[in-house]
């Protein structure tokens, strides 16, 4: 089967296709001025008094050299969470349209379509958390305008299988989310290599977990120049603060460190795989590309409440699908993977 050729016109929401969007101050003048009086600022420098770039040209360069994506191709959020939800947006009309999330996943693209009022259909993942590319597809429609996929999943931890993406690229109808939050620690081509390819691919990183910088805030998204445009057509004008950009750019510049943070982690995660497995308390862990490990273990919900007796917080996934008795266990440093160990070595008799 060859990649589908997308009609935007057709997938995007009706009132988006012609909408007029907001032009704000900046919008419309770009150069270098010696008296700024058209954005209804204080002319006194606090050094923020300025509105920040709309479309954050400087640091679109700066991700593009990094990420050999074209800044065209490129839209930046307020964290991951905003692409996802304007995608909802502009592309789902509440009511009517569905969209596809294989379970389980990240739970911000439900809370997101329920935000929105749009349907989701759901197929789990296989038992070892890959895709059942037939079963999703029995429950895709002509209204079917989003399927999100995160590889390395979460809560799981692993890569989907490249194949079964590829045929899902090809096979739907709307966009394909492809959720990369994670793809640092997994050592794999980013799929934004098929960008080009596949005009249906929509993929999202983020600066929150590999680099360190969970707390500025900044989500990327990589897609074909048409949705890029729609979603920024839909944003709030001024989405990326000025605190964020620059400290984005400034902390870009440290590429290595976050390699090296990259390769530490890893080494612990595999390290900490291992001695999990050996402890008795649990009883499988599964494998993981990403910065942190699902555990299954004796009486997940007894085995929290002792962590969190110890101060040590991990996350409950025991209610999730195709989860019973899992906690997901962030990698920390080798202390904190130690306090961890030894608090659920000395776990006896559940
Ligand atoms: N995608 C996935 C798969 C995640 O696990 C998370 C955060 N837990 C996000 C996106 C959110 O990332 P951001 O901080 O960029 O909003």
């Amino acid at each position: 089967m060859q990649p589908r050729k997308m009609n935007l016109d057709n997938l995007v929401r009706k009132n988006v296709r012609d909408l007029k969007p907001y032009s704000s101050a900046r919008d419309e003048f770009q150069g270098l001025a010696q008296v700024y009086l058209d954005a209804n600022e204080n002319p006194n420098p606090t050094p923020y008094n300025r509105y920040p770039d709309p479309l954050q040209h400087e640091l679109k360069k700066r991700i593009s050299l990094i990420k050999g994506v074209d800044p065209k191709n490129i839209f930046l959020g307020n964290g991951s969470d905003e692409p996802i939800d304007l995608l909802f947006r502009a592309f789902c009309e509440p009511g009517i349209d569905n969209v596809v999330i294989p379970q389980p996943t990240y739970g911000m693209y439900a809370v997101s379509a329920n935000i929105n009022n749009v349907q989701i259909k759901t197929r789990p993942l296989t038992e070892n958390f890959d895709l059942d590319v037939n079963a999703i597809l029995t429950v895709v429609d002509a209204n079917s305008k989003l399927l999100f996929l995160c590889s390395p999943n979460n809560p799981s931890g692993n890569l989907l299988s490249r194949q079964k993406v590829l045929d899902l690229l090809k096979a739907f109808p709307g966009l394909v989310i492809l959720d990369e939050a994670y793809i640092d620690f997994a050592g794999t081509e980013s799929y934004t290599a098929m960008l080009a390819e596949y005009e249906n691919l929509v993929v999202l990183q983020t600066l929150s977990k590999a680099w360190g910088l969970a707390a500025i805030r900044l989500g990327m998204c990589f897609a074909h120049e048409g949705v890029i445009n729609i979603l920024n057509k839909i944003k709030p004008p001024y989405n990326i603060s000025i605190l964020t950009q620059q400290v984005a750019l400034s902390q870009l510049e440290h590429e290595a460190r976050k390699d090296k943070w990259v390769a530490e982690i890893v080494r612990e995660r595999n390290q900490m795989s291992s001695a999990l497995s050996d402890l008795p308390v649990v009883l499988h862990v599964f494998p993981s590309d990403a910065n942190f490990l699902l555990v299954k273990v004796r009486h997940a919900k007894e085995v929290y409440q002792k962590l969190i007796r110890v101060g040590v917080v991990v996350r409950d996934r025991s209610s999730v699908i195709l989860c019973d008795d899992c906690l997901r266990i962030t990698i920390g440093t080798p202390e904190e993977n130690q306090k961890l160990l030894s608090t659920l070595n000395s776990i006896n008799g559940l």
